[in-house]
């Protein structure tokens, strides 16, 4: 009956990455074991869950069940599977091409992380072609789940081409035929092989049998007891589950029964690829009921900012029959959500305690996602709150803090959270603002984040405290007995100067004042609308760009009537007020680029260049 073989092409990207795998991707050659078993058991689970709907497969008598067989004399190794299976245009699709939307972020992350090939490998779905490494050429037998069907024989040796064949006397499912090269003729061997197998396969949640005997044992580890897994079972679990070649950063085993009956094992791993620009990460918890996969990575299962975990969730309460669709918006999933991620979020605040290191490891690695949510997701916000941390007056530089420990310094009578952003912790203690804090000992949490501020605005209160910036005039502070030596204005010059000021300044700023806030320098600028000031100002500013279009809250402008420059300007004002002028603007935007806020320094420079001019010419 067979009909002529067609030849095919790799595409090019395939043979792009074909030959990335085949000469330098593992060091671990025997990983393709791996790769294939888990493409087996994959596809038995694919078609486990095709049961539920389809009555009408092929072989419907077959176990679900991979068989592995090697064969010394021939050097080969074979492994079958009575899963899914594939026709012709899937063997085209899967095999021949990088089906993975993810092809082209591999072949970036290859040339941005030589390093770390093979972590990512596992990522992009390149698995299949693993085995090149050690075959001369590989045959896929396999055959479709459906009723009517042909058999097809895929065949390579892995250079540019591959050819398909129509083949007869195939079950459901597929059978891979390895020949091996001469030098890799170890993977041919019983005992070889036995070993991989338990090594890297021990969580295949089917029997595998290898000539003819079974060798693991099908273990769904979340539903045993804690105290009966020890750190290596987890660890490998993970390694298994997650596509992972590093052991996890932490891990969380959490059982209950009600309100809903959950066993879960959440993993976190050790580094953040989303941080390395590399790519999104894609929540892959898998979801179980009673041990049988539901879904390999469920969305809606987890917030989008909890996109890094890993691991397994079974519930019971999952009915197994449910299809995808209804699942993604069932009520059920919204609950198991819930309930997860806040046991998750518990579970890191009882880290950060208990675990400082790992937890600020996990802060310097995920701590963007936690602001994510913290910043997007109200329903959490006081348990995200709980987990951030910044630097802060009150420690060395590089030292952090949580919102937690700073009310716990922080004196009886102070209402209020404190924190000032700024570039770097050097440029905020260089600017105005934290003189007036220092001076009455109050903390202050220094945020240098872009996102910050924006985060702080947006949980605004933190169990019953205010959370506001240093710089805002909702700060309210009391009178300090400040260095009465120092000579200062007389209130008749103050209301003078500042009066002066509003007038020449006022196009850029609604008021000026003297305050309480300045002890050293001269200006400073504070919001003058209650909306935290400078600081609402930046957030809208980060948001909209430099050319944002609404308008920007108000600003005042606050004298230190005790600083010798503005005492010597209210002299200069009436003396030769257009050098007073030049001061002023300058005093304006330095205390404008303290804030943050100076937009372009090109008027500055140009004023600065007048008053240097002035200067060197008297
Ligand atoms: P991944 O497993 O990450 O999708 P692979 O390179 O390992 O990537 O496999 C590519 C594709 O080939 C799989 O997605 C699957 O569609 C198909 N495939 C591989 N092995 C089998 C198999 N034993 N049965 C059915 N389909 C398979
Ligand atoms: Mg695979």
């Amino acid at each position: 009956m067979s009909t002529k073989p067609s030849s095919h092409e790799f595409q090019a990207e395939t043979k792009q990455v074909l030959d990335i795998v085949v000469n330098s991707l593992y060091k671990d050659k025997e990983i393709f074991v791996r790769e294939l078993i888990s493409n087996a058991s994959d596809a038995l689970e694919k078609f486990r869950r095709l049961q539920l709907t389809e009555k009408d497969v092929c072989d419907d008598n077959l176990d679900l069940e991979i068989t592995v067989s090697t064969d010394d004399s021939g050097n080969t190794l074979t492994i079958q599977d009575f899963g899914i299976g594939m026709d012709k245009e899937e063997l085209v699709q899967n095999l021949g091409t990088i089906a993975h939307s993810g092809s082209k972020d591999f072949m970036e992350a290859l040339k941005s992380d030589g390093e770390k090939n093979e972590a990512l490998i596992g990522k992009f779905g390149v698995g299949f072609y693993s085995v090149f490494m050690v075959a001369d050429h590989v045959q896929v037998f396999t055959r479709n789940w459906k009723k009517e069907g042909k058999n097809h024989c895929w065949e390579s040796d892995g250079s540019g081409t591959y050819k398909i064949d129509e083949v007869d006397g195939q079950r459901r499912g597929a059978k891979i035929v390895i020949k091996l090269k001469e030098d890799f003729s170890e993977f041919a061997k019983e005992d070889r092989i036995k070993e991989i197998i338990k090594k890297y396969s021990a969580f295949v949640q089917f029997p595998i049998s290898l000539n003819g005997e079974k060798v693991n044992t099908v273990d769904a580890i979340w539903m045993r007891s804690k105290k009966d897994i020890t750190d290596e079972e987890y660890e490998e679990f993970y390694k298994f589950q997650s596509n992972e070649y590093e052991a996890p950063l932490m891990r969380m085993h959490f059982s209950a029964d009600a309100p809903l009956e959950i066993n879960s094992i959440l993993f976190v791993p050790k580094r953040n690829m989303e941080k390395m620009g590399l790519f999104r990460n894609e929540n892959k918890v898998s979801l179980h009921c009673r041990k049988v996969l539901i879904e390999a990575e469920p969305k809606g299962l987890f917030p989008e900012w909890l996109r890094f975990l890993r691991g397994v969730v079974d519930s019971s309460d999952i009915p197994l029959n449910v299809s995808r669709e209804t699942m993604q918006d069932s009520e059920l999933l919204r609950k198991l959500n819930q309930v997860l991620t806040k046991r998750f979020l518990r579970f890191l605040n009882e880290q950060s305690r208990k675990e400082e290191e790992t937890y600020l490891e996990f802060w310097g690695e995920f701590g963007m996602l936690i602001k994510e949510g913290a910043a997007t997701d109200f329903t959490y916000k006081d348990d995200l709150a709980k987990l951030l941390r910044f630097e802060s007056t009150a420690l060395d530089a590089g030292k952090l803090t949580g919102l937690d420990d700073y009310m716990d310094r922080m004196a009886s009578d102070q209402d209020e959270i404190l924190f000032l952003f700024g570039k770097s912790r050097e440029s905020i203690e260089a600017g105005p603002y934290l003189e007036a804090m220092k001076a009455r000992g109050i903390e202050v949490l220094l945020c240098t984040e872009q996102v910050d501020e924006y985060v702080m605005q947006t949980i605004r209160e933190y169990k019953e405290k205010k959370i506001i910036s240093a710089d805002s005039d909702e700060v309210k502070l009391d009178k300090i007995d400040q260095d009465d030596e120092k000579e200062t204005l007389g209130k008749k010059e103050i209301k003078s100067l500042c009066k002066w000021l509003k007038e020449s300044l006022k196009e850029k700023i609604s008021d000026v004042e003297t305050g309480d806030r300045l002890i050293d320098s001269p200006v400073c600028i504070v919001g003058a609308d209650g909306m935290g000031g400078a600081s609402a100002r930046r957030v809208m500013k980060m948001m909209q760009g430099p050319e944002g279009g609404m308008p920007a809250p108000s600003m005042k402008l606050q004298v230190n009537p005790k600083n010798p420059i503005i005492r010597g300007l209210s002299d200069l004002k009436s003396k030769d007020e257009p050098t007073a002028l030049l001061v002023a603007n300058q005093l304006l935007d330095n205390a404008l680029a303290s804030a943050n806020l100076l937009d372009d320094p090109k008027e500055m420079i140009a004023r600065s260049y007048q008053a240097l001019e002035k200067i060197t010419a008297s």
